[in-house]
């Protein structure tokens, strides 16, 4: 099978738009390598990447995604750690300033972990993995009289701030973010709305963003 055309179509848009605009940066950033402010941890969903989502440029986000944007607890146990080894990079090497978990609506994964369904794939890697999102469910409860969207959204809710608190187990940036030089953040994309929701900290409520701004672009 040829190397995909949707690809090669896409790339010569991206030579004569995007590139033939920002091919200074991409040399700039070449010989000074990246030094992206903020590292985003999302899932792999085709519908929700976040240099889409936050028109990011390049060299702007250091980006991790993976099924259903999990942080797994710090595990140094000597086995291979996809998101560890990405933490380490983001934290250690780049040093960013901003750790963004970002969830979004009809979350494949949580969706799986919710109905208790048998793995999506045939391998038993996905349930496993989902796993992890098990204190969240624990904090979010029995479904009781919420409607199957209300409860997925909670779940897919629970599992960022599941999420964030993982984070919290990686002792070096447990020690950045109690001394102000980090900061993370959860946040969660309505994928149908295209709404933005930020985690207020102290309230652990998930916020609107731009929710003015975009009022009157839909009216229109
Ligand atoms: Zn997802």
């Amino acid at each position: 099978m040829p190397f995909p055309e949707l690809l090669i179509q896409g790339y010569r848009a991206f030579r004569s738009g995007r590139l033939a605009r920002e091919q200074g940066r991409f040399r700039e950033l070449a010989e000074s390598g990246q030094s992206p402010d903020v590292m985003v941890i999302g899932c792999c969903d085709s519908r929700v990447s976040p240099e889409v989502i936050f028109d990011a440029r390049p060299g702007e986000l250091f980006v991790v995604r993976n099924v259903a944007n999990i942080v797994p607890p710090y595990e140094p146990d000597g086995h291979a750690h996809g998101v560890s080894a990405a933490l380490e990079f983001g934290v250690a090497a780049l040093r960013v300033k901003h750790i963004v978990v970002l969830g979004h609506a009809h979350c494949g994964g949580v969706k799986a972990f919710a109905d208790e369904a048998a793995p999506l794939s045939p391998g038993d890697f996905i349930g496993n993995w989902m796993r992890i999102m098990a204190p969240a469910a624990a904090k979010v409860g029995p479904r009781g009289g919420l409607s199957r969207t209300d409860y997925i959204m909670r779940l897919e809710q629970a599992n960022v701030v599941n999420s964030l608190d993982n984070l919290m187990t990686f002792p070096r940036l447990r020690s950045l973010v109690e001394g102000g030089q980090i900061a993370i953040h959860g946040a969660y994309f309505g994928v149908a709305t295209g709404d933005l929701l930020v985690r207020d900290e102290t309230t652990g409520e998930f916020v609107p963003v731009a929710a003015d701004e975009r009022a009157p672009f839909l009216a229109r």
